[in-house]
C-alpha cells in the first residue's frame, strides 16, 4: 500500500491528538477529500480534520538527490581513474615493492599488493599509507614491527 494513501473510513491509526497532548489511536470518520480526513481521538473524543504530508514532493525530490549521488559517483570515480593513470605513469620507471605490514613505504612508492594490484602511495602517516589503486584509494598499515 502506498503511504500517501489515507486510512479507510473507520480504520484507527495512530496520530498526534492535541488535547491529550499524546499520540493516540484515532478512527477515521471520513474522507473530506483524497488527501484530508476527519479523525476522532479514540481516547478524548475530539475531532480534527487529518491531511496527508506531501508525500509526492518528498519522492521526486528523493529521486532527484539519488541521481546526482548518482553522476557524482561516477564523476569521482573516472576522476579517480585520471588520477590513477597519472601517477602510474609518473613511476613508470619506478620499481614496485611487495606490499608488507612491515614495509616501510614513501610518497610516490609504487606497491605491489596481493588483492588489490599496484597501487601508489599519495600519502604516508605514522602508521598507515594512503595507496591508490585502480578501483580506488585505501589506508594501509605499515611500519608494524
Ligand atoms: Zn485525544
Amino acid at each position: 500500500m502506498p503511504v500517501n494513501q489515507l486510512p479507510p473510513v473507520a480504520k484507527s491509526f495512530f496520530a498526534f491528538c492535541k488535547k491529550c497532548d499524546a499520540d493516540r489511536y484515532h478512527v477515521v470518520v471520513a474522507h473530506t477529500s483524497a488527501k484530508s480526513a476527519k479523525i476522532k481521538c479514540e481516547v478524548c473524543g475530539s475531532q480534527k480534520s487529518y491531511s496527508l504530508p506531501k508525500a509526492n514532493g518528498a519522492t521526486k525530490g528523493a529521486a532527484k538527490v539519488t541521481r546526482t549521488r548518482a553522476s557524482t559517483e561516477s564523476a569521482r570515480k573516472s576522476s579517480h581513474n585520471a588520477e590513477y593513470e597519472a601517477m602510474m605513469l609518473a613511476q613508470e620507471s619506478s620499481k614496485e615493492i611487495s606490499y608488507s605490514v612491515k614495509g616501510h613505504f614513501q610518497l610516490n612508492q609504487k606497491i605491489n599488493h596481493p588483492k588489490f594490484g599496484l597501487g601508489i602511495v599519495r600519502g604516508v602517516h605514522m602508521d598507515k599509507v594512503e595507496v591508490v589503486f585502480s578501483d580506488e584509494v585505501r589506508n594501509l598499515v605499515h611500519n608494524r614491527e
